[in-house]
């Protein structure tokens, strides 16, 4: 008997179809195992939420308001009647959609009235998705003869400090959550995402949470595994489709998970998993389309391939920024300058890269910051050490994530050797000495060519026989 946590989102719970087939796979595992179960909103209802919210404060448009409830109200009764078949659970589910609907038109209106929209009611506004979904998952399962109750994330023990939309669990959250859940009876269903004040106002975990409260509650009721089901078959060596070869990793150590998803993998975040790496408990991806799979495994242990490298990201959304200067060298304070002024602008640097001529800084950006990003250095730099600075949109960054390269010779030869042999230009690299990745920059043109080679050169498919 494990204990399991199961965190379920997105497309898995868009309507009641989905619901019910969410109610199917936790039947599958729930016999032989505990669960408690972690929902997001329905798909999409968090962002409407949030856009209707900013609407009625504008705008103060009541009427919007009342097309907007009963649109909500539709689709979650619509869900709860596809996904529930018993008529008494259907009902009770149904009356307490109703009711939180009737309290959530009332915080709306009073925002058409009042105009504004603090952080506050911005939390207490966003925090209904999950709270609508719980119940009919809830529900769900007991209709399927599983018994289940469901918690909102403050009811089950989840207390942070007032940093609305963005809020962080106090300590006492990790002695709470037990007492509120254990024993666990049946298959309790807790909203992702949201949670309480000390004084009992809703907080929000910022966007995407649910994840944090799976791991959250993983790391409190000491878990043996957290699962997270997604649509995707695990973890994957690349994106399939840039490499149709691209496989599913069988595990990977919360570092490289960490590695990769800095590279635009969107697996994981890993501020999500931080709870469950604290307590060493192992996380999984799992397809809901393919529950038999163990799907990826993320663990602490680092369990080498062969062939080292376990992975290769490619990001598109980047610009690289070149800053050259003959004074640059031998100047101290230059980097710190050129990183103060891209950090006060709110600029999140992906890479960096100085040769030790020292006569000029490359780094990449994301190219939605490259505007503020020149501005902010030109600014800084009006025609003094730094004498020009040079941007390039056409690029894209890769890297080859695997913890077996650290202290391995040969990587990087192999790596450029592949790019040489395809003649891929390589325009900057970077590796930290860390050695779990080595990540470098080629032109968009070669992006996908570039991934095919490494994919190819580290056995990835399956070619060399890797694993
Ligand atoms: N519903 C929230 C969001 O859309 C939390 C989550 O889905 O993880 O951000
Ligand atoms: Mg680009």
């Amino acid at each position: 008997m494990a204990r399991l946590i199961m965190k379920f989102g997105g497309v898995s719970v868009a309507d009641g179809n989905r619901l019910r087939h969410v109610g199917d796979l936790v039947k599958l595992f729930s016999d032989e195992n505990e669960i408690v179960l972690v929902t997001s909103a329905l798909q999409g209802v968090t962002d409407e939420l949030l856009s209707s919210a900013q609407a009625a404060a504008r705008g103060g448009n009541v009427d919007e308001v009342t097309a907007f409830m009963k649109r909500l109200t539709d689709r979650h009764n619509q869900a709860a009647t596809d996904a529930i078949k018993n008529p008494d659970i259907r009902n009770e589910i149904m009356a307490v959609i109703a009711q939180r609907l009737s309290e959530l038109e009332k915080a709306y209106i009073g925002i058409c009235y009042l105009g504004e929209l603090t952080a506050r009611s911005v939390d207490y506004i966003s925090s209904y998705g999950e709270q609508l979904a719980a119940p009919i998952l809830s529900g769900v399962l007991r209709d399927m003869g599983i018994e289940s109750r469901y918690y909102t994330g403050g009811d089950a023990g989840i207390i942070t400090n007032a940093e609305y939309g963005n809020a962080r669990p106090l300590d006492k959250t990790y002695a709470l959550i037990p007492e509120r859940l254990c024993p666990i009876r049946g298959v309790p269903v807790v909203t992702g995402f949201i949670a309480k004040d000390e004084k009992g106002a809703t907080t929000t975990l910022g966007r995407g949470g649910s994840d944090f409260t799976a791991s959250l509650i993983g790391a409190a009721i000491n878990a043996d595994e957290i699962w997270f089901w997604k649509e995707t078959p695990g973890v994957l060596t690349t994106d399939p489709k840039l490499e149709p070869s691209a496989k599913t990793i069988p595990s990977i150590s919360y570092r490289e998970a960490m590695e990769m998803s800095y590279f635009g993998a969107k697996v994981l975040h890993p501020r999500a998993i931080e709870p469950a790496i604290k307590k060493g408990i192992p996380v999984r991806v799992k397809s809901t389309f393919d529950p038999e799979s163990p799907g990826t495994q993320i663990m602490q242990k680092d369990v080498q391939k062969a062939d080292i490298i376990k992975a290769v990201t490619l990001s598109s959304n980047v610009a690289l920024l070149n800053l050259s200067g003959a004074e640059m060298i031998g100047t101290p304070g230059v980097a710190g300058r050129v990183f103060t002024a891209l950090a006060h602008a709110g600029v999140n640097i992906i890479m960096i890269s100085q040769g030790s001529s020292e006569a000029n800084i490359s780094i990449v950006i994301e190219e939605k910051h490259l505007e503020k990003a020149e501005e902010a250095l030109q600014e800084e730099f009006p025609r003094d050490i730094v004498r020009e600075i040079s941007r390039n949109k056409d690029v894209c960054a890769l890297a080859v994530v695997g913890s077996g390269m650290a202290g391995t010779p040969g990587v990087a030869g192999r790596v450029f050797s592949a790019m040489g042999r395809t003649g891929i230009n390589v325009v900057m690299i970077s590796q930290g000495s860390s050695e779990h990745n080595i990540s470098f920059v080629v032109s968009s043109a070669d992006a996908k060519r570039a991934v095919q080679e490494l994919h190819r050169e580290f056995g990835l498919g399956g070619e060399r026989g890797g694993d």
